[in-house]
């Protein structure tokens, strides 16, 4: 007898094997035993201990977040999004200095922030996420009790970013810590591997290209490849760090990373949108695409922090042509792959002036296969049987998804996460009639709002000028009286 049964669905995404990709399915019915996809197709025999009438509902596999800061970047909220900081003349430098030393959660604040970012991110349809963070306590266990499929990407650096004067950013480099520290990231993603709810796995993230040495990067990778573990780090973010490294190293921060035996199948690089055939760079050498699809490497692209910089990759289109294997990831809030997957969409036509550039069918496959083709899992980012039971079922008959001719477009062009009625990690329901059943949403916003006031309120004794958050980062408008 199967565990669940979803009989008669509307319309299904499937995973067509013959010619490996998604495809549209009717009528049929989807079982579930054992947390693993047991049944898909027409007329299901069998019984099963719970029915669901999928008459009016899309089953369509969990979204795959490959790069996101769950732990605390939704306590940026009204004030990173429009990198506002005036006296830094890079802007995503200066918000890099505001954020890394101005703006520090405290530990038993970070729950919050991290359920507020998972709530969000299961009722947009996501079922799987890497969370890159500096591991706190209370990390793991937040990640098990949500339901989630995670992946604790510890990060590590061997500098801090420090700006003394408010407009120049620099590194404080401590390369003598590096081994404690890695050593110490292990530890944690041991118990990640082994952690009770069975969904967590583990990742070592080097946190940026330009904060880490090159023995940490050599060291994570023995490290990793000793335990087949997965490995993530920033590079090519902006055109400052691409700088900065070709400086050093005299080549991108995607050639130094391959010099140096970080990329591989198991490796995941945020962001990549400065690469050396970008044009804001103006440089000669046309390797980064190259070198990403020879060594198998994957793009983790977030276009919406880039977008509101003004920045988007160059471009989508271009870097699959290339055989680049993309993978999206929210990085920042909204924490909704539904609303990542538009950006996604609208940018790559943006990007080369086409629309006919790329469409919806190849962003949804970078928010699943891509994305579980870079965490190494062929059982995820699929509906096929075999496969985990990462399902989310969407609501067809939701006044955003009429007219219903294309419920795909329909989604990602018009309900997001709106219509996103049921979501399913290993078969456990983890959202109903679109309410988060394992977090409180409410309380979790509560928290976030204390503690952002709190950080806030802190501002003036850690900048090194003793200004106000409000001097730094003015409001969208000016306050009368
Ligand atoms: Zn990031």
């Amino acid at each position: 007898m199967a565990d669940l049964l979803v009989r008669n669905l509307d319309w299904l995404i499937v995973w067509d094997e013959a010619n490996a990709r998604h495809a549209y399915a009717r009528g049929w019915d989807l079982a579930v035993t054992g947390g693993a996809i047991s049944h898909l197709g027409p007329g299901f025999a069998g019984t099963a201990a719970r029915e669901i009438d999928g008459r009016g509902l899309m089953a369509m596999p969990g979204l795959v977040n490959v790069h996101s800061h769950a732990s605390y970047i939704a306590v940026t909220k009204g004030l990173y999004e429009e990198s506002a900081v005036p006296d830094a003349p890079d802007p995503v430098a200066g918000v890099l200095h505001v954020f890394s030393s101005l703006m520090t959660l405290q530990e038993h604040e970070k729950p919050h922030a991290l359920n507020y970012a998972l709530a969000e991110l299961l009722l947009s349809g996501c079922t799987s996420i890497c969370d890159l963070a500096f591991a706190w306590d209370g990390w793991l266990d937040t990640l098990g009790a949500s339901g989630i499929r995670a992946w604790a990407a510890v990060q590590y650096a061997s500098a801090r970013y420090v700006s003394p004067n408010g407009h120049t950013l620099g590194y404080d480099w401590d390369t003598a810590g590096d081994g404690a520290r890695l050593k110490a990231a292990i530890a944690v993603a041991e118990r990640a591997a082994g952690h009770a709810s069975g969904r967590l796995s583990p990742m070592l993230v080097p946190a940026q290209a330009d904060s880490c040495s090159e023995a940490l990067f050599r060291d994570t990778v023995a490290a990793a490849d000793e335990r087949g573990w997965l490995m993530q780090t920033h590079a090519a973010q902006t055109e400052w760090e691409v700088r900065e490294m070709m400086q050093r190293h005299g080549c991108t921060s995607v050639v130094w990373l391959d010099r140096i035996g970080f990329l591989g199948p198991r490796t995941t690089l945020g962001h990549v949108v400065f690469t050396d055939q970008h044009p804001w760079m103006h440089l000669h050498a046309r390797d980064d695409l190259p070198t990403l699809a020879r060594t198998g490497a994957t793009v983790a692209h977030c276009p919406t922090t880039q977008t509101r910089r003004g920045k988007t990759l160059q471009s989508f289109a271009r870097y699959r042509r290339a055989g680049v294997n993309m993978a999206i990831g929210t990085d920042i809030h909204p924490h909704n792959m539904l609303d990542e997957l538009r950006c996604a969409t609208v940018m790559a036509k943006v990007a080369d002036g086409d629309t006919h550039a790329l469409f919806v069918d190849a962003t949804f496959e970078a928010a699943t296969i891509g994305g579980a083709r870079a965490l190494n899992r062929a059982d995820l980012g699929r509906l096929a049987t075999g496969c985990r039971a990462d399902i989310v079922l969407v609501d067809t008959g939701h006044w955003t998804m009429k007219p219903l001719r294309d419920p795909l477009r329909s989604l990602v062009f018009t309900g997001l996460d709106r219509p996103v009625r049921h979501v399913f990690v290993d078969g456990v329901q983890v959202v109903a009639d679109g309410t988060c059943l394992t977090i409180d949403v409410e309380a979790a916003a509560a928290g976030l709002d204390a503690a952002q006031k709190r950080m806030l309120g802190d501002v003036p004794s850690r900048d090194p000028l003793g200004r106000s958050i409000d001097s730094i980062i003015p409001l969208s408008l000016p306050m009368l009286g």
